[in-house]
């Protein structure tokens, strides 16, 4: 390995070291605050997917989504299409798919 491509790889592994702890943490439950607002139904991302905080939809609400990451019982909680917003346990967007089981 020649001195320039040592020092690539070097570089390289450097800066994956680095990115793989903050890749990790972006849109984890361990990153979102538990004061998140509530997504704005007026929002451009909540009106992109037709987001409701109160569901029309018979049995189909974030709490029981697939992609809601919060607890039950709580007033909402953080959704991976609304990073840094929570989505209310009682909404619903097109997006939704039932939790498996
Ligand atoms: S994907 Fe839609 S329905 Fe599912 S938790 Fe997120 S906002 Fe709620």
């Amino acid at each position: 390995m020649t001195d320039k491509k040592r020092r690539q790889f070097v570089t390289f592994m450097g800066a994956s070291t680095v990115a793989i702890p903050v890749s990790a943490l972006v849109g984890s439950r361990a990153a979102f605050a538990d004061d998140a607002p509530m997504v704005d139904e007026a929002s451009a991302a909540a009106i992109n997917w037709d987001y409701k905080a109160e569901s029309t939809m018979p049995d189909q609400m974030c709490v029981n989504c697939a992609l809601y990451q919060g607890e039950a019982d709580a007033k909402g909680g953080p959704c991976p299409l609304f990073p840094g917003s929570a989505v209310s346990t009682t909404g619903w967007c097109k997006a939704y798919a039932p939790k498996p089981g």
